[in-house]
């Protein structure tokens, strides 16, 4: 049966105490943003629960989009009727005659919010079940396990009836734990844990370091495509594009290539640390994870992490690579990015890195290397940001494609120069 309205539920946000009027509102925010093409909806707030009235709009797009704001636990199409028991008994038996096969067994569940309705409770379930019963011969009540639990909840100004529950996303309204940088490379790992962390309530910055001409325009288009899936859980996200060509290119140059990787995480972490104070961001969040890769064995970590002075978030640390790839599928990323465009560090990786790098000895190098310092205030300053918006398909910004286009052909040369 169609539905006229949504029921929706909050979250632990109402947990937060005195938070809970600002996540509400920001959840209210969300929807509202999130919903913006169907203008027709009303949206309103009343005793803990949002009730969405949609005008027609249709319920299975608004469905979807809703399972994309976090904050919401989870949420009921509803079928709306007058609060008087002739209407709430035909409505109760129009829901169970609406279903594509007929269920066998089922339970009225009746909440009546209004305490001036002539029935009560204890007298309505008869009332209300034996209604749609005497219609439906086949029908069974099942207390225990019904096949279809029918809700009817009693208010002032209506009857609202739902027999289903959608799971939505949970978590807390994005925004409500500030803002982080998230390192996004264009693998499978850092899109998963910035959606963790925005299902936290984090708002995202992404940053992206690509090493132009070694890195193709795809890899940076494929990070923009990841971005853009991301930004539909929020309204947008800010993508840093860091040019990284010239310190990788100098780092490769020291010939220590089992710290390479190590120099160049530092780097990176250096980079991010600068920007996030640029952006009044709290604390940088990254796809790392235990053991996956050589430079994120917990030594490698340890030295890696000595550069930052904010905290570093890691949602995927413990994870098994499957539950990793699981989330990517659910959330969409997945297929963007298993796309084969190299990413910078894969570009540049060294034979056989470091898993136990020394600590004096990187910053020794680090010491000699005088143009460093130099290197990554010049990165700072060339950042490129985008302001990427679901559903949007902007173009690369100018200046970066000019500067693919004309140095992509000599790519293959320079690279054999490089290695
Ligand atoms: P991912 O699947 O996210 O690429 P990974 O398993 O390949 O991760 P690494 O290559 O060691 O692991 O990268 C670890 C983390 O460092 C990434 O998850 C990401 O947060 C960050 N990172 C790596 N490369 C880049 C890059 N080019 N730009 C921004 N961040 C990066
Ligand atoms: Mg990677």
């Amino acid at each position: 049966m169609q539905p006229d309205h949504i029921l929706l539920r909050l979250g632990e946000i109402t947990l937060k105490g005195r938070n809970r009027t600002r996540f509400e509102q920001q959840v209210m925010t969300h929807i509202r943003r999130t919903l913006k093409p169907y203008p027709k909806i009303e949206v309103t707030r009343t005793f803990g629960r949002i009730i969405i009235r949609l005008n027609n709009e249709p319920y299975e797009e608004i469905r979807e989009a809703l399972k994309k704001v976090f904050g919401l636990s989870s949420f009921s199409p509803v079928v709306k009727c007058a609060a008087a028991l002739e209407d709430i008994q035909q409505t109760s038996y129009a829901i169970m005659k609406s279903f594509a096969e007929e269920p066998a067994t089922f339970k009225v569940r009746v909440k009546r919010a209004d305490k001036k309705f002539p029935h009560r409770t204890q007298e309505l379930l008869p009332l209300i079940g034996g209604y749609v019963l005497s219609r439906m011969p086949e029908l069974k009540v099942d207390v225990h396990q019904p096949q279809v639990e029918l809700t009817v909840e009693i208010r002032e100004e209506g009857a609202y009836l739902f027999s289903e529950i959608v799971q939505a996303a949970k978590g807390l309204p994005v925004g409500s734990s500030g803002t982080c940088m998230l390192m996004l490379s264009g693998g499978i790992d850092s899109p998963v844990a910035g959606w963790l962390a925005m299902r936290r309530g984090i708002q995202i910055e992404a940053v992206h370091f690509h090493s132009y001409p070694y890195t193709s325009e795809k890899a940076t288009q494929k990070v923009i495509d990841l971005t853009r899936i991301l930004s539909a859980y929020t309204d947008q996200i800010k993508l840093h594009l860091v040019p990284f060509t010239e310190i990788q290119t100098g780092l490769k140059q020291m010939k220590k290539d089992n710290l390479l990787i190590t120099l160049m995480r530092r780097a990176m972490f250096r980079i991010t640390e600068k920007l996030a104070e640029q952006q009044n961001a709290a604390a940088i969040v990254t796809g790392e994870n235990l053991g996956q890769v050589a430079s994120q064995t917990l030594s490698s970590l340890q030295v890696i992490s000595k550069v930052n002075t904010l905290p570093v978030l890691r949602p995927l640390v413990t994870m098994e690579k499957d539950e990793i790839i699981r989330l990517a599928e659910k959330i969409e990323t997945y297929e963007t990015s298993i796309l084969p465009y190299e990413d910078c560090c894969t570009i540049f990786l060294p034979k056989s890195p470091s898993t136990n790098p020394n600590l004096r000895v990187v910053e020794k190098m680090e010491q000699e290397m005088h143009w460093l310092e130099d290197e990554i205030e010049k990165a700072v300053s060339q950042t490129e940001i985008m302001v990427i918006k679901s559903g949007e398909h902007a173009p690369v910004q100018t200046s970066v494609q000019t500067s693919v286009q004309t140095s992509i052909q000599t790519r293959d040369e320079e690279m054999d120069a490089l290695f």
